[in-house]
């Protein structure tokens, strides 16, 4: 019922010469693969060169970031509709290394996700925990917060095109990620808080991918649990080879 997808956040790597390399690589790959969608999301500066490269390919494009915006005095920052004539199809909100190093609040988020949905685009919305957050007990709180602010405001037929990403944040980009346990734990919390928010048909068709260290190796026990309908990968994303394989996890 819920297609799994797969997406790669490529983050602040690669020219448009070698985008455009990997995504070569990537759809001879992966053009017999019906079953997953699969997501790639390059700077800013690649975006239009590969949406042409993309064009009538498995391969859909997305977005690291985007202001909420639509045009105006904000130096710097791009539109969520600047970035759907770009070729995006979805943008990636609230990863924990804007919340983190770019100061970005719940609030900001939200008016993100929103602006993203007004462009006719879906939004990957980015939620986790941190270690210290973790051990303290605070886990389920924080999640339940950024969760209840980010979609602050959201109806239930918005939600149809709210992709919600789970990445504790010390599993990124560290090469420890979480146990299937602790991922699936965190799923299925993060799915009733949905039933909380929304009807419950939002509860059982909102996708919940896990992002955090995903690996070839690691890929198909991930996607093994019941709540866990894809990843969001970052460093394994950007070896052609690794990428391929993860699309290609094991079907139960
Ligand atoms: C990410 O950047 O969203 C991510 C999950 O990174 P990594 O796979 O490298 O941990």
């Amino acid at each position: 019922m819920r297609k799994p997808i797969i997406a790669g956040n490529w983050k602040l790597h690669k020219t448009i010469s070698e985008a455009r390399e990997l995504v070569q690589q990537l759809q001879e790959s992966v053009a017999d693969v019906s079953d997953c969608e699969i997501i790639v999301a390059p700077v800013f500066t690649a975006l239009a060169s590969l949406a042409s490269t993309v064009a009538g390919s498995k391969i859909q494009l997305a977005a690291q970031n985007c202001h909420p915006a639509t045009s105006g005095a904000f130096t710097g920052e791009v539109s969520a509709a600047l970035l759907k004539d770009a070729g995006c199809s979805y943008v990636i909100v609230g990863h924990s290394e804007r919340r983190q190093l770019f100061g970005e609040t719940d609030d900001f988020i939200n008016a993100k996700v929103k602006a993203v949905l007004a462009a006719g685009m879906q939004v990957i919305f980015c939620v986790g925990e941190t270690l210290e957050e973790r051990d303290s007990g605070a886990m389920f709180d924080v999640l339940a917060r950024q969760v209840r602010e980010g979609l602050r405001g959201l109806d239930n037929d918005a939600m149809r095109h709210v992709i919600i990403a789970y990445e504790p944040v010390w599993a990124i980009g560290t090469g420890q990620v979480a146990s299937v346990d602790q991922a699936q734990d965190a799923h299925v919390f993060i799915r009733g808080l949905l039933a909380g928010f929304f009807d419950k048909c939002v509860e059982e068709q909102t996708r919940i991918l896990y992002g955090g260290s995903v690996k070839p190796d690691n890929v198909d026990g991930l996607m093994a649990q019941g709540d866990i309908d894809g990843a969001l990968v970052g460093g394994a994303s950007l070896k052609a080879e690794d990428f391929i394989r993860i699309v290609r996890f094991t079907r139960q």
